[in-house]
């Protein structure tokens, strides 16, 4: 199946599954196995010389994961997708894929906590250095690259900042200097952003959020949109493998190198659960953008609200990017600034529908207080350039009707 065919939430359903033969099941179905067994020494030895395709081991690929990458780089219309164990291992399986000791990595400043915690704490131990730049200064990366630069970092919608970068913009400049663009497009999903549609080379998501859905399966996967030439001297490492597989050389290089030898490869159950759960992405996104917005300007106007920060208001700084970015919808975080930090967790300890959890894109909304939490190791400057002051609340908002939300929140603020 083509993606080009049908609509996205038509694919989301139907997209990369086959019925199975044996028995015809109508779901994809789990295969829990560590190992597959050939009929002569031959076959298995064809396989491993690369002469047959066919599944040897789980660690290196499984039915049940490669069904769901196949389900994912359909929506994000890429050429070839690696899942790994959890979106940090995604993060870190391209860092790896791309970069070694002595070379550089440009990253937007407003990233995901653990993100910036790889970037600017472990990634030196390894010899890779990070520069951070602003997010919404296409020029700043520019700026920032050299001849070291092995990937420029940036996420669709920063989280907790809710900026939005503009990413044709940031992809001429790679393009322009030959530098891998990866993108992060966990906040936005599939559903409101393809990050390659914008020239980002390489996608990356945290299954574990909205593809999955539930909050039940921690997972990640890596898209490459096939526009990217891997024959680029900037990347000697992959030239010797170019020869053979050509534009599937970084998808070859992080599977058959990097996840195997690294071995943070994706669970099948796991796999299992989120090729379950994306099947009802488009309809979740729609009811999360909705509630979110509707929550946006209800706190907007919400006297005890001294801020409201969501990209569909407005007089958001990117509003105007945003909408071209996302076709019109504007994700389901927002963050609501209070008095101060104690006012924040007075609000958090009174609400009662609302779960105060650090997770985001599951069914439930969520509130959790970012400087307190996700950003706690960071010093005061850095926790500033992400958007994070001690008197903002950040909401990841759910399914569930829109009122019985405003109500819970209104009981609570009352009460602050
Ligand atoms: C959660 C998250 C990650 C990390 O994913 P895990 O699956 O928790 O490892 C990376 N980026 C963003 C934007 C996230 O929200």
């Amino acid at each position: 199946m083509k993606n080009t065919e049908f609509h996205f939430d038509t694919i989301m359903v139907h997209g990369g599954y086959v019925p199975d033969p044996d028995g015809g099941a109508s779901t994809p179905s789990l295969v829990q196995s560590n190992a597959f067994a050939y009929e002569t020494a031959e076959a298995l030895s064809d396989v491993f010389a690369g002469r047959q395709p066919g599944y040897v081991y789980s660690r290196i690929a499984n039915p049940t994961v490669a069904q769901f990458e196949q389900r994912v780089k359909l929506l994000e219309n890429g050429i070839g997708a690696v899942a790994c164990s959890s979106g940090m291992a995604a993060i870190s399986s391209t860092v790896l894929a791309l970069a070694g000791a002595g070379d550089e990595i440009v990253a937007g400043n407003s990233l995901f906590g653990g993100t910036f915690s790889l970037f600017k704490q472990t990634l030196s131990r390894y010899g890779i250095n990070v520069r951070f730049v602003e997010a919404t200064a296409p020029e700043a990366f520019r700026e920032a690259i050299n001849d070291r630069t092995r990937m420029v970092y940036i996420e669709t919608i920063g989280n907790p900042k809710l900026d939005v970068p503009d990413l044709a913009k940031i992809s001429e400049i790679t393009r322009e200097t030959g530098v891998v663009l990866a993108v992060d497009n966990t906040v936005a999903s599939p559903m409101l952003c393809r990050p390659g549609e914008f020239g980002a080379d390489i996608v990356i998501h945290s299954t574990s959020k909205f593809i999955s859905g539930h909050g039940n399966a921690i997972g990640g996967i890596i898209i490459d949109t096939g526009s990217f030439n891997w024959s680029s001297s900037r990347y000697p490492h992959l030239s010797e493998l170019y020869k053979k597989a050509r534009n599937l050389t970084f998808i070859a290089y992080l599977r058959n190198r990097i996840v195997r030898d690294f071995g943070c490869s994706q669970q099948p159950f796991n796999a299992f659960l989120m090729s379950m759960g994306m099947e009802t992405l488009a309809l979740r996104m729609e009811r999360h953008c909705f509630n979110t917005l509707t929550l946006a300007e209800y706190l907007a106007g919400h006297p005890k609200i001294i801020e409201v920060t969501y990209p569909g208001l407005w007089w958001h700084p990117q509003r105007a990017i945003a909408e071209h970015q996302f076709s019109g919808k504007f994700g389901a975080l927002l963050t609501l600034k209070l008095e101060d930090q104690a006012s924040c967790f007075k609000f958090i300890n009174g609400l009662k529908l609302i779960h105060n959890l650090v997770n985001l894109g599951d069914t439930r909304t969520l509130a959790v207080h970012p400087a307190s939490t996700i950003c706690r190791d960071m010093d005061v400057m850095e926790r500033l350039a992400m958007g994070v002051t001690d008197d903002i609340v950040r909401l990841a908002v759910g399914i569930e009707h829109a009122n019985d939300l405003i109500a819970d929140i209104g009981q609570s603020l009352s009460k602050v």
